[in-house]
């Protein structure tokens, strides 16, 4: 390969913009993780930065090592080899409840709700850290309210449509306040209706400071809403840049379709 005229850098640059209120350093940051499980190297010296204030997708084929990816950054597997960090703290032996309780919120590929609670007894779920029981709940139907799901507040969480479920899990993950919010596929198979809201709440929390790291399969929501893209392939980060960079990138089309060059050759 080549390479690419463009910004596109590999690997552990921290290219591409803040955004919006970006304060510019790394909010959360993956150094050199290393990964296997048996005999799959899920990943490989993996590094990836995500910049304080700025919605970052990750994306990459099926098996490249997204989840995985994620599960090192918050806690819910060791790495083999390489470090994590959030902002200069190592977080690389931190347990998940700790990471949580640090400002790292994830949500899960496949959604981990409590389907016989009702939606809001599944909000009230994390502990209430001092808060008073009124103050938990008001703020629970608030961020139903905010995710537009308050109208389900007391039906059991199981009979809420897909999409709707990837919404209580955005709502229950910010219960924590989190300054980072990983999103493992928040659109996958969800209404696109649906998809538009969840873009467009992103897109206000992002506003009023937070960061994002979003691994999603639909291009258009992570084309039209991240800052900046990272392409895993095979447990290594193959390209970071701006979307429309990326988008045209050769390395990220061989990751995809497995030809850089798929304009001429037939
Ligand atoms: P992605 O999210 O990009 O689809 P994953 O991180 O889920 O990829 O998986 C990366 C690779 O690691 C795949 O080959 C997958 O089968 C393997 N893998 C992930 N988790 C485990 C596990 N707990 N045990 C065994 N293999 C795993
Ligand atoms: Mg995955």
């Amino acid at each position: 390969m080549t390479g690419h005229p463009g910004a596109v850098t590999d690997g552990t640059g921290a290219a591409g913009a803040a955004g919006a209120g970006g304060a510019g350093g790394a909010a959360l940051r993956a150094a050199g993780v290393t990964k296997a499980f048996g005999g799959v190297q899920a990943l490989a010296d993996c590094s990836l930065t995500v910049p304080a204030g700025a919605i970052t997708g990750l994306i990459g084929p099926n098996g490249s090592g997204k989840t995985t990816l994620f599960n090192v950054m918050t806690g819910y597997e060791r790495p083999d080899a390489g470090q994590v960090f959030l902002g200069e703290r190592p977080i690389t032996a931190a347990p998940p409840h700790r990471v949580f309780a640090l400002g790292v919120g994830r949500t899960f590929q496949l959604t981990r709700i409590f389907p016989r609670l009702t939606v809001l007894e599944n909000m009230l779920v994390p502990s209430l850290r001092g808060r008073s029981r009124r103050h938990e709940r008001d703020r629970a139907m608030d961020l139903l309210a905010f995710t537009g799901i308050a109208s389900h507040a007391g039906k059991l969480a199981g009979t809420l449509s897909y999409g709707q479920r990837k919404l209580l899990e955005l709502a229950y993950v910010l219960i924590a306040e989190p300054q980072v919010v990983l999103l493992d596929e928040p659109a996958g198979g969800v209404n696109p209706s649906l998809v538009h809201h969840i873009a467009d709440r992103i897109r206000e929390l992002n506003k009023a400071g937070r960061t994002f790291l979003i691994v999603e399969h639909n291009m258009d929501f992570v084309m039209t809403l991240c800052h900046q893209v990272t392409v895993l392939d095979s447990g290594t980060v193959v390209a970071t840049g701006p979307p429309d960079m990326v988008r045209t990138d050769p390395r990220v089309l061989d990751a995809y379709l497995g030809t850089g060059d798929d304009d001429d050759q037939d």
